[in-house]
């Protein structure tokens, strides 16, 4: 079968042909639906230096948001059948630490006793005709469409979780919400800031169609240029309660201090990884300043509901596996809008 291989730090993906995988013990094979060409794959091959993790070895067959229908079910796998439709929770702990059993295998504490991060992060990934995963990570899809139900897997899954953890600061009256960087997980996060906060939300990008984009799902757009000072007058000089940094660049962190309130908080999703120099004066006082790693096996389940009941639908624009690498090279140079999925 065609799979697209990662096989080297700051080396372009191929297009190759691999052997169609065996589903071990607990694990079923998933006949591909769609595949999200996500940022992370551009900075594994394009902007890392190196493996950040030690556990991302490779070669391996990219693509960690995935939907597929079962096409056979491994060794002691049972309560499925062939043909159902299920998004794929891509992270693969031990099963058995504390992180773990809470359905966290983000945050496992034995990833050594794994040897990889999750599917499409160290082991194949659904960038592929079929890949196998874990009876676990399976989450019902029933009859919504998987294909576009594919970058909620990391796209959405990944602003879900950023924006529960500071939910209960945006359920107050007059809260407000920032979301910088509108591609394929911003977009999403305002979707989901939309559907569960109630907060007025705010969305900037550099490019003026993203901005547009958030705009129709209800967001206030603001131009990149002079954001801050924009911000500041529309919060009454109060700023912003919660700040989403989907980029993670010096410009943007930049932003997020220039544009948060007092009390308030910034996630820093983007993985850009620029130094944020702080001092005790540099962000207004008791701001809680943030990273966030994808999620939880129940935040998908959660995301999952909110995408069957129609409140959350991520902009995705499909494209066969023999163009994977034309898309990959669209979103090393910012072209792509919304998430651009292939569904091989
Ligand atoms: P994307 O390429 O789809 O979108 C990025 C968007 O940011 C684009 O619309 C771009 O125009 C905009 N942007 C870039 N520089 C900007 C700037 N200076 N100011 C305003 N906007 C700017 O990327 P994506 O797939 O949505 O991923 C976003 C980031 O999140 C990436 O760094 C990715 O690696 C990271 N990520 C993190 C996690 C996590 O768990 N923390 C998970 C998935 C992705
Ligand atoms: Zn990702």
């Amino acid at each position: 079968m065609k799979a697209v291989v990662f096989e080297g730090f700051k080396t372009f993906p191929v297009l190759k042909d691999v052997d169609k995988p065996v589903p071990g013990p607990g694990e079923v094979l998933l006949k591909v639906a769609g595949s999200g060409a996500c940022h992370s794959d551009v900075g594994l091959f394009h902007e890392f230096p190196g493996d950040p993790t030690g556990f991302l070895t490779p070669p391996f067959t990219l693509g960690h948001e995935v939907s597929g229908w079962i096409e056979e079910l491994g060794p002691g796998v049972t309560g499925l059948n062939a043909g159902e439709a299920f998004l794929v929770y891509g992270p693969i702990g031990c099963g058995r630490c504390k992180p773990c059993s809470r359905g966290q295998d983000t945050y496992c504490q034995d990833v050594p006793s794994v040897g990889y991060l999750a599917t499409g992060l160290g082991r194949d990934g659904g960038m592929a005709e079929y890949m196998t995963t874990n009876a676990r990570n399976l989450i019902p899809l029933g009859d919504a469409d998987p294909v576009a139900a594919a970058p909620l897997a990391d796209a959405g899954l990944t602003p879900y979780h950023a924006i529960k953890r500071v939910l209960p600061d945006l359920t107050t009256p007059g809260a407000t919400a920032l979301c910088i960087g509108l591609g394929g997980l911003g977009l999403v996060g305002v979707q989901i800031l939309r559907a569960m906060s109630g907060a007025t939300v705010y969305a900037t990008d550099t490019k003026p169609e993203a901005v547009a984009a958030a705009e129709k799902d209800g967001a206030i757009g603001i131009p990149s240029e002079a954001a801050a000072e924009k911000l500041q007058e529309l919060t009454g000089g109060r700023g912003v309660t919660a700040v989403f940094d989907f980029v993670g660049a010096a410009p943007t962190l930049e932003l997020a201090a220039a544009s948060v309130a007092q009390q308030g908080s910034v996630t820093v999703v983007g993985l850009a990884g620029a130094d944020f120099p702080w001092n005790v004066f540099r962000l207004p006082y008791e701001v809680n300043f943030s990273s966030t790693y994808w999620g939880t096996l129940e935040d998908l389940h959660e995301v999952v509901e909110l995408y069957r009941a129609g409140k959350i639908n991520p902009e995705v624009h499909v494209f066969p596996l023999d163009q994977a690498l034309e898309v990959y090279q669209k979103l090393v140079d910012g072209k792509v809008s919304g998430r651009a999925v292939i569904a091989p």
